[in-house]
Formats: C-alpha cells, sequence, structure tokens
C-alpha cells in the first residue's frame, strides 16, 4: 500500500470540500479504514503529517477509525470476524478460503470539522 498517495488524496479532497463550503482552516477528519485494505495506520498518520503543510489542513488532525474485517464463507455461510489485515482469509468454521468480504475494504472521510479562524 502507498499511504502516502492516500494521504495526498485524503487532503485533496479535504481541501476542496473545505474551499467548496467557504471555510479556511481544517480542524480535523476522521476516516474509516477497513484492515483488509492493509493501509498502515502510522505510516498514513505520518504521511499525512507531512503532506499536510503549507495547506489548510496544516492544523488538521487526522483520526482514523479502524474497521475491522467481517466475513461470510461461501461453503458453510457462517460469518467470522478477524483483525489480520492479510487477503487471504480461511474460514474458521469449515475452513474454506472461498469467502465474501462484508465489510473491510473502507477507505473514506467520514467527518470534517472546519473553521473560519485563522
Ligand atoms: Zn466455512
Amino acid at each position: 500500500m502507498h499511504e502516502a498517495s492516500i494521504a495526498t488524496e485524503l487532503i485533496n479532497i479535504a481541501v476542496q470540500e473545505c474551499a467548496k463550503n467557504g471555510y479556511s482552516k481544517i480542524e480535523s477528519i476522521k476516516v474509516s479504514i477497513g484492515r483488509a485494505t492493509g493501509i498502515m495506520t502510522d505510516a498514513l498518520l505520518f504521511a499525512f503529517n507531512v503532506l499536510k503543510e503549507g495547506t489548510v489542513a496544516e492544523k488538521a488532525n487526522l483520526i482514523i477509525e479502524e474497521i475491522p474485517v467481517k466475513i461470510v464463507c461461501k461453503d458453510c455461510g457462517k460469518n467470522f470476524e478477524s483483525n489480520e489485515n492479510y487477503l487471504l482469509f480461511e474460514c474458521p468454521h469449515c475452513g474454506s478460503f472461498s469467502i465474501n468480504l462484508i465489510s473491510g475494504k473502507e477507505l473514506k472521510i467520514t467527518e470534517m470539522e472546519v473553521s473560519n479562524e485563522n
């Protein structure tokens, strides 16, 4: 995963939203990140803090909410959860690798706090 390009993308979206709504400063950005995305949250935070310099988001905190992986097995139909960030999951009930992800692929801004203070 390329955390720097994800951070750039998040900042671009946030800066555009901020400008569109007539605000001058971003206080915080909250993102949901599914664990199956393989994104390293530490690396993302680091990249965000470097790349936000010189933008309206330069004082913004990045708040990361990690979404656990929820999976349904195509063979036995049972659901299970995983906190691993692998892309290959084995059903703990029947050992099948034939699975569907219900959640864990999320990558989106869920909340943004903006203001007009300098
Ligand atoms: Zn199964």
